[in-house]
């Protein structure tokens, strides 16, 4: 077998193991056969005793495990970890740093190889293969064993999170206290609840194991999922009949036989007996078989797996479509989990229950956070360390300013926190005695504030909140949560809804924005690149029906009201621009023809890719307005995919270079005599407004969340202020020195209270 195979077939074990501790034996075991070395040992960092512990040890004397514990830079183990790079020593005693252990039997063992284990610029730990014979391991050996540690980084990282208090932990599933797993803020505001984990329809791992409160009656659900899959795969199977040969056609009874009560019905059935949930008890067997075939060699019998995957997800179809049924009972408080929360999900729960959202995917700038934004509901994403099974039920609390969430918070953190929430609930208020002033500096400059909505929701909040109008409204999302597209009435009725309230204040619409990180359930766009590849404006110019069908409701919808604008997004060139508007003419002179009585709408463009940014004035003259989206024009520019936790950290529209873009676009545009606005999360930073304000810009638009803090941001300084606070800006040539430095003004111009709460218990 190749390397890379062994490789592949260990990671994959390693994957398939319950707990920390069987995954580290599985280690230490595979590695010293492959390597056929005498030794092989896994130490781990403990951040509780700040030492390096032997975990496990395929060599050294087992009682040693748990016992030997090396303080940082303590022995040459300490030594790998501080210098983060291997050490291949023919004979270990004589390196400087060597210390001998007693009971460890470690004395025999001459030649030492350690390699580091690093996840996200961390050192977990450290990975070590020892001999008796005198040498140094050769380039492949080294080789072997670094890459071994790289690929098993990642799994030890989240088995650690998972497993709480990896080195003292009784049992996985017993969470230490104030465990914090770290994300990225997806909507701000604090959350005290508990954790509710929600799988999305048929997804096998997403379900959380739980006590059956009624063994017989999850007996019962089981036994009628399963006879409704079987009935569908025999309908399936009589209806493919024809056009199957008969080896094909076996498959069908294969499948059945696979659900025989001899066969996984009968397994589940036990573990329900044992006293688990249906869904629990499926998915467990489920994924047991499957890891089981996965690691098959024969690619066969591997795909044999996918088989018993897609039987497991028909039967949780069906047990959770008949749990929908039920009227679920939530607590009071509750903080949705999920793995990669979704707009429908939403929905699930009762809105005036729901404090708090968690995702194990996404960012920041999913598009769950930011219709989280817009509700209000403080959200943390990617917190990719997270075990949604071992959350499910817990006490926790969710910071979404600086993206944590803690689980079994003790009484000290919840006292902590208690105290954020109420001074959040005294800010908004006094925010809300501003609703009816103008944005307007103390010398008496105006920047109009506008909403970006989606829902419905969000036009009663935005009122409320006193905005001037809609600068962006994200046609996509009532899309988004339908079963396939809706129909030319549906969607005058959706814009009529956005429309009407806000006039005669403007609501921009802007058309279709699907792909990307947006996709639709009925319109799968499956992509390898999906961020450079078909979306926006591309999409629908590629899908004119859509378009027309779209602009045609829009143009309806406005009729009487005249206050639409329409805004194209993902424009990256003029031909695009040249092509919408056509587009738009033809509806608009079809309408006319129908008698409709309308006002040409204002069309405007997004700039949100780097093209764009160079092109500003050529967009210029043949549009209306112009839209800065920083939320993509941040992400391009910078090549940081705004939903990729693992670059979160990176992304950050304060980066000198689209400050630079910024600056340049409202420049441009001005020559041209176009109005620029804003619509990115950026214009609902209070400092990213006042930076705003200071370049130029004539409309600021945000979720209605943030209207009133930006509001009273503008309220609170003069327009030279905001200009000092531009060169502080552009005076920088790194994001974090200027959010330092803005920062430390807000502060010193009395806005301390709107900066994001610095909350390190
Ligand atoms: C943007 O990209 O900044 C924007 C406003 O659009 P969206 O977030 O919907 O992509
Ligand atoms: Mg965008």
């Amino acid at each position: 077998m190749s390397m890379l195979a062994v490789l592949r077939k260990i990671v994959q074990e390693v994957n398939s193991a319950s707990d920390l501790n069987t995954a580290l034996e599985i280690i230490v075991k595979r590695v010293q056969q492959t390597m056929n070395t005498e030794v092989c040992s896994v130490y781990l960092f403990d951040a509780l005793t700040e030492q390096y512990v032997l975990m496990a040890t395929e060599g050294l004397n087992p009682e040693a495990v748990g016992k030997i514990r090396l303080a940082p830079s303590e022995g040459v183990v300490g030594t790998v970890a501080v210098r983060a790079e291997p050490l291949n020593l023919e004979n270990v005693a004589a390196h400087p740093s060597y210390r001998f252990i007693t009971g460890s039997g470690e004395e025999q063992f001459h030649s030492f190889l350690g390699a580091p284990i690093i996840n996200q610029r961390k050192v977990l730990g450290v990975l070590v293969v020892q001999q008796k014979q005198r040498r140094r391991f050769d380039e492949s050996e080294e080789a072997f064993l670094v890459t071994m540690s790289a690929q098993l980084a990642g799994v030890i990282a989240h088995n650690e999170v998972t497993g709480g208090n990896r080195v003292n932990a009784d049992s996985p599933s017993q969470l230490r206290q104030d465990a914090r797993y770290d994300g990225v803020s997806g909507a701000p505001g604090v959350g005290v609840g508990t954790a509710v984990v929600i799988a999305p329809l048929a997804n096998l791992d997403a379900v959380p194991d739980q006590q059956a409160e009624d063994i017989d009656a999850e007996l019962k659900h089981f036994r009628a999922a399963l006879s409704r899959v079987r009935h569908d795969i025999k309908v399936v199977g009589r209806s493919l009949a024809r056009r199957l040969k008969g080896e094909e056609q076996a498959l069908f009874d294969v499948y059945l036989r696979m659900l025989d009560d001899s066969a996984l019905a009968g397994e589940i059935e036990q573990q329900i007996l044992q006293g688990q949930w249906a869904q629990g008890a499926l998915r467990r067997v489920v994924q047991s078989h499957v890891r089981e075939f996965e690691m098959m060699d024969d690619l066969y019998l591997r795909e044999r797996g996918t088989d018993i995957k897609d039987l497991g997800r028909r039967v949780l179809a069906c047990l959770q479509e008949n749990v929908c049924h039920l009227p679920m009972q939530f607590p009071d408080q509750v903080v949705l989990v999920a793995e990669e929360l979704t707009a429908s999900m939403l929905g699930e729960v009762p809105i005036e229950k729901l404090v708090g959202l968690v995702s194990v995917m996404g960012s920041g700038n999913s598009h769950c956070a930011i219709l989280a934004r817009s509700m209000g509901i403080p959200t943390v994403m990617g917190v990719v360390d997270l075990s949604t099974i071992t959350v499910h039920n817990q006490p926790v609390i969710i910071d979404g300013f600086s993206g944590r969430l803690f689980v079994n918070p003790s009484e000290q953190l919840n006292r902590y926190y208690d105290v954020i929430v109420r001074e959040e609930l005294l800010l908004s208020k006094g925010l809300e005695q501003m609703r009816d002033l103008p944005a307007e500096t103390l010398d008496g400059h105006q920047i109009p504030l506008c909403v970006n909505t989606g829902l419905v929701t969000d036009v009663a909040l935005a009122l409320v909140r006193g905005a001037e109008g809609v600068g962006l409204y994200r046609s996509e999302v009532p899309f988004m949560i339908k079963e396939f597209f809706p129909s030319e009435a549906e969607q005058i009725d959706s814009y009529r809804r956005q429309l009407l309230p806000f006039a005669p204040r403007p609501v921009t619409m802007r058309t279709l924005d699907i792909g990307g990180d947006k996709s639709l359930p009925y319109f799968p766009i499956d992509e390898a690149n999906p961020s450079l590849g078909w979306r926006g404006i591309r999409v629908t110019l590629d899908h004119p029906e859509i378009c027309l069908v779209q602009v045609r409701a829009m143009l309806q919808a406005s009729e009487g009201l005249d206050n639409l604008r329409i805004m194209l997004p993902m424009v990256s060139s003029v031909v695009e621009i040249d092509e919408a508007v056509a587009l738009i003419d033809q509806a608009f002179a079809e309408l006319i023809e129908d008698g409709c009585r309308l006002v040409r709408p204002k069309i405007g463009v997004m700039i949100e890719v780097p093209a764009a940014v160079y092109q500003v004035r050529s967009f210029a003259r043949r549009v209306d307005f112009l839209s800065v989206g920083s939320n993509d024009l941040t992400q391009y520019l910078l090549a940081v995919d705004r939903n990729n936790p693992r670059v979160a950290s990176l992304y950050n529209s304060y980066h000198p270079a689209v400050l630079t873009a910024l600056l340049r676009i409202v420049v441009e545009a001005h020559k041209e005599k176009v109005q620029v606005s804003i619509c990115g999360e950026l214009a609902g930073d209070p400092v990213g407004a006042i930076l705003m304000l200071a370049m130029g810009y004539d409309m600021l638009s945000m979720s209605s969340t943030s209207l009133g803090k930006v509001k009273s941001a503008i309220r609170g300084i003069t327009l030279d202020q905001a200009q000092l606070f531009l060169d502080t800006a552009l005076s920088f040539d790194d994001p974090l020195s200027v959010q330092k430095a803005l920062g430390t003004m807000l502060v010193d111009a009395g806005l301390g209270r709107l900066s994001r709460p610095q909350l390190q218990p």
